[in-house]
């Protein structure tokens, strides 16, 4: 997935609440907060974003930006521009992967944020994304530029290692372990999936630190709902499970590989919640700009959130070649500012 500009809308951290640092945290002491649930909701029934938000947005052009047509494309907006990845930090990392043979999705997607994460960006948090179980996938997403195949090549079996000493010796803030999914294998490469994150872990006790901030495994596959699966790589020790539910659940068929669905990956993040140790934070994602309508997506959100999801994040959906399915709109910041207000606004009201 090419996301250039992206947002969280969820960010409930088990029994605490936390706010981004664009959003400030109500004080409770203030004449101003509510003292009551009724009087809370009073409160986002008045400021949060509603659907007619996003209808007033569409109707005065501010929501999204058009693409063009086929035909005549239409230059991207200002906000969409990529950068040229450089640093010591990018090439650091890069001949380290090319020396262990690692794979990273960022570069498999040609995702124009790679330069930016791998540095640490405006944040200083520097991240990378490895992807495990090869470079290629048993599947065919529409929008997913890593190559497919009914027959990938074996997993290497030094992988796991390989990966944990690579991530060890970079000093990371954090970084995201992700994978090709294998329906092929007997167990879906969730064995493989979880032997990394325990080798990470043993490598971290060998030295004596904690080499990244956080170990979060993103893009996990669905194992097609096999719990046993679900939970052998939950229990691996991760910090973060992570899986995409990728577009809203009207256009799952349109968008995403017929063996997965919408159900499907919320019963995984259910199941990995479930089963996972205390204090571990579930994660999914969308992209916008695949055709999908705010009600569609406000819906999604309020379904992702009853389920019990910690973390919902949105991407701007990038086409990465002529081959892979076109984009929609190019969603404005604005749009996605409010997108965000109502996470957070969710979570405050689930909260309580
Ligand atoms: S499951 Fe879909 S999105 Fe994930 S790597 Fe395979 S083709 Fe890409």
């Amino acid at each position: 997935m090419k996301s250039r500009f992206t947002t969280t809308v969820f960010r409930a951290l088990n029994t605490t609440r936390a706010f981004s640092s664009s959003t400030p945290t109500p004080n409770p002491s203030s004449s101003q907060f509510p003292q009551t649930l009724a009087g809370l909701r009073a409160r986002l029934a008045s400021e949060s974003p509603s659907l007619s938000n996003f209808v007033d947005l569409q109707s005065n052009n501010s929501y999204s930006v058009e693409v063009g047509t086929k035909k005549k494309p239409l230059p991207k907006p200002k906000w969409m521009k990529e950068s040229i990845p450089g640093g010591d930090k990018y090439v650091q990392i890069k001949k380290k992967l090319r020396d262990l043979k690692l794979h990273t999705v960022c570069e498999e997607a040609k995702c124009p944020n790679l330069g930016e994460c791998w540095s640490g960006g405006e944040t200083g948090t520097a991240t990378a994304t490895i992807m495990i179980l090869g470079d290629t996938c048993t599947r065919g997403c529409r929008f997913c530029n890593v190559k497919t195949s009914r027959t990938p090549p074996p997993p290497d079996p030094n992988e796991p290692t390989n990966v944990a000493e690579a991530i060890a010796s970079w000093g990371l803030d954090y970084v995201v372990i992700t994978s090709v999914d294998r329906d092929d294998l007997p167990d879906q490469g969730s064995g493989h999936f979880a032997q990394t994150v325990l080798k990470l872990k043993e490598v971290e006790a060998k030295y004596a630190y904690r080499s990244v901030g956080r170990a979060a495994c993103d893009m996990i596959p669905d194992f097609r709902g096999n719990r046993g699966f679900v939970e052998e790589v939950a229990k691996s020790g991760l910090d973060v499970f992570a899986h995409n539910i990728e577009t809203v659940e009207e256009l799952q068929s349109a968008v995403r590989d017929h063996r997965a669905n919408f159900k499907q990956s919320l019963d995984v993040l259910m199941m990995a919640k479930e089963c996972a140790p205390a204090g571990t934070l579930t994660k999914t994602s969308v992209m916008l700009g695949c055709g999908e309508t705010p009600d569609q997506v406000v819906s999604t959100m309020e379904k992702v959130r009853a389920a019990g999801v910690d973390v919902m994040t949105f991407g701007q959906y990038m086409r990465p070649s002529k081959r892979h399915m076109p984009v929609s709109e190019y969603i404005t910041p604005e749009a996605f500012g409010k997108y965000r207000v109502l996470g957070m606004d969710m979570v405050c009201v689930t909260f309580l």
